[in-house]
Formats: C-alpha cells, sequence, structure tokens
C-alpha cells in the first residue's frame, strides 16, 4: 500500500525550515502533498499562486512531490483529497500549543479519521520561520542561509516592492 501524506502550511515564503521537513518526511512516506493555505485572515506577502510557484521551482520535477492550494478547513481538502495523515514541523516550545490544538481539532472534526505527525525542527532551524525572513529581506540583510538560492531573487524583489522601492 502507498503511504501518502499531507504538509499543509502558509509557505510565505517557503523556508530551509519547510524544506527539511519536506526531505525528511519523503523518508517515511511515498508521496507527499505540499498544500498551500488560501488563509484570508492571514496576511501574507506572496499570492498564494506565487507561494505554489516558489514550491515548484524546488520540487516540480519531484514525482513523489504533488503541490497544490487549498483553502477552508484542512479537515475538508484532506477528505476530497482522500488523505490521512498530515505532517507539521515542531519548533521551539511556542509551536507546541497552537500546533496540538490544531491536531486536536483535526482529529475531532474528522472524528479520529486522521493523524497529524510531528517532525521536530532540526537545531539549525530551530528559531526559523517565514517571518523572520520577511523581517531580513525587508531590511535588506542576508538570505542564504535560509532560504533556498533558486527563490532568493523572488524574495529580494518583493523586500524591494514592500519598501516602496
Ligand atoms: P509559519 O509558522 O512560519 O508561517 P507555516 O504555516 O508555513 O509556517 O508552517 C507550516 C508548518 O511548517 C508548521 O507546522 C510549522 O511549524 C512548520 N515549520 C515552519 N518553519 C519550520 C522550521 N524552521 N522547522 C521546522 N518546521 C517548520
Amino acid at each position: 500500500m502507498n503511504k501518502n501524506a499531507i504538509y499543509p502550511g502558509s509557505f510565505d515564503p517557503i523556508s530551509n525550515g519547510h524544506i527539511d521537513i519536506i526531505n525528511r518526511a519523503l523518508n517515511i512516506f511515498d508521496n507527499l502533498v505540499i498544500a498551500v493555505l488560501n488563509n484570508s485572515e492571514k496576511k501574507s506577502w506572496f499570492s498564494v499562486e506565487e507561494r505554489v510557484n516558489m514550491i515548484k521551482e524546488l520540487y516540480g520535477n519531484n514525482k513523489k512531490i504533488q503541490i497544490k492550494s487549498f483553502d477552508g478547513l484542512l479537515v475538508d481538502f484532506m477528505e476530497k483529497e482522500n488523505l490521512k495523515i498530515a505532517i507539521r514541523g515542531l519548533r521551539a516550545v511556542s509551536d507546541y500549543e497552537y500546533e496540538l490544538q490544531l491536531a486536536l481539532f483535526n482529529s475531532q472534526l474528522s472524528k479520529g479519521k486522521f493523524e497529524t505527525i510531528f517532525l521536530p525542527a532540526s537545531r539549525e532551524n530551530l528559531y526559523l520561520s517565514s517571518t523572520v525572513i520577511k523581517e531580513i529581506a525587508i531590511n535588506n540583510g542576508q538570505l542564504e542561509e535560509y532560504v533556498d538560492k533558486t527563490i532568493l531573487n523572488k524574495i529580494r524583489e518583493k523586500a524591494k516592492i514592500k519598501r516602496g522601492e
């Protein structure tokens, strides 16, 4: 039986922390759906299309990965896509409460059908977030350590727009 999982998130933009979780998830699962959340509540730098395209630049040729976007509840999307396992990354303690809450809600909403699996962040990514990346970018800082080189320019370009240049 093929083991499939979904890795949902904002990916605004995709960071080396996300990439680490994706690569490690692929050691466990045969196929992974990376699902970009179109969240109207959360103000994002990049449109869903831009976020999806950045991930496609990285993984578009990988047969084990599908890149999709969704809005609404994760459980509804998982039902539609016939997926039962969601992967989430856990960084410092600050992630724990929010992630636990999400996992419990998703389990409850799916009546126990869906499971969440947590992968701990690697040490070097423990304090890395998309928010930090945007903060560095807007202040013209060095991004090379935190994001893949294929998307560096996209982030720099967006930062220019945000600075009004
Ligand atoms: P953020 O909280 O940075 O906006 P996302 O919503 O894109 O992140 O995150 C999707 C998932 O990836 C979440 O489970 C989040 O905890 C995880 N994640 C984000 N950054 C990292 C990281 N540096 N290392 C491991 N997991 C991470």
